[in-house]
């Protein structure tokens, strides 16, 4: 599930400098060289925004400064490729940011997702609604291309509508909300929800629904289970029947300590140890 991450320590304005410093033709460097206050003020909004988990009420940013939504041409066409061809091209001045910012992927999976492979930066509010934000860090985030492609270019339209922030919204897991419903029989298998409890804040609670659903979590994490079930259905007929709900529970806690309550494999676990018909022999079914 979506992994925090520390903000990144980069100043916006320093990085916007140093992608567009040499950018050719000269008219397009002085164009974009000219915007510094304005994408670093942009930026400074958005940290305030974002904080206050209002990404949403960012609307006076959208398409500037054009102004024009998708305008070809213009100085916001140039911001986007500010992104594409000075900070992600290989040998750009902006690269060593980009870089700096996808090593901090846990594991080198992505933050939205925890599972994926995080090969790219996923703006977090799209470049095409927000030019100014093109190469902004703490609107960058480590994210495999699922992800990416699935979060799209939509901008969040209510503060419900916000995808989790890995920069900030760790509080997210003070709360176990990831559950994993086990189907069977006759075969087990498991099903994962984003299921928020009542004593989470409402507001963040819709989030965890919108982030999981938008990202097509299930879809990813639902597969995780086969070879899980597999490996159990020879190791867990090994141990006295009237140990395996313990023994799933307490994988589930070391899961929980080490990757997150709401990691797949904590769900996963719990899901398991919480289910009579599994622990009751279910995990021998589909291999009898
Ligand atoms: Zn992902």
């Amino acid at each position: 599930m979506m992994r925090p991450i520390a903000k990144p320590d980069l100043d916006a304005r320093t990085v916007f400098d140093t992608c567009t410093a040499g950018a050719s033709p000269k008219t397009v460097r002085t164009s974009l060289q000219a915007l510094k206050d304005t994408v670093a003020n942009a930026a400074t909004e958005y940290d305030a925004a974002a904080t206050a988990r209002a990404l949403h009420t960012f609307g006076k940013f959208k398409d500037q400064p054009d102004g024009v939504p998708k305008k070809t041409g213009g100085i916001n066409k140039q911001l986007k490729n500010t992104y594409t061809s000075r900070m992600v091209h290989k040998r750009s001045a902006g690269r060593t940011f980009y870089d700096q910012l996808l090593k901090e992927a846990p594991d080198g999976r992505c933050a939205l997702c925890g599972q994926g492979i995080a090969d790219t930066l996923d703006h977090q509010l799209p470049k095409t609604h927000y030019p100014l934000l093109a190469v902004a860090p703490a609107n960058l985030v480590p994210a495999c291309r699922d992800c990416n492609y699935y979060k799209g270019e939509e901008a969040p339209t209510s503060a419900e509508k916000q995808t989790l922030h890995p920069y900030y919204d760790s509080e997210v897991h003070d709360h176990t909300w990831l559950v994993a419903r086990v189907a069977g029989p006759p075969k087990p298998s498991l099903v994962f929800h984003a299921a928020p409890p009542p004593e989470m804040a409402p507001l963040l609670a819709a989030r965890v629904r919108h982030h999981f659903t938008t990202l097509k979590l299930a879809r990813l994490y639902n597969p995780q289970a086969g070879p899980e079930l597999r490996n159990l259905s020879r190791s867990l007929p090994r141990l006295p029947a009237n140990m395996i709900p313990e023994h799933l529970r307490e994988r589930a806690e070391d899961w929980a300590a080490s990757e997150g309550v709401n990691s797949w494999q904590a769900a996963l676990y719990r899901g398991l140890a919480g289910s009579p018909w599994y622990t009751g022999g279910g995990y021998e079914e589909p291999w009898k």
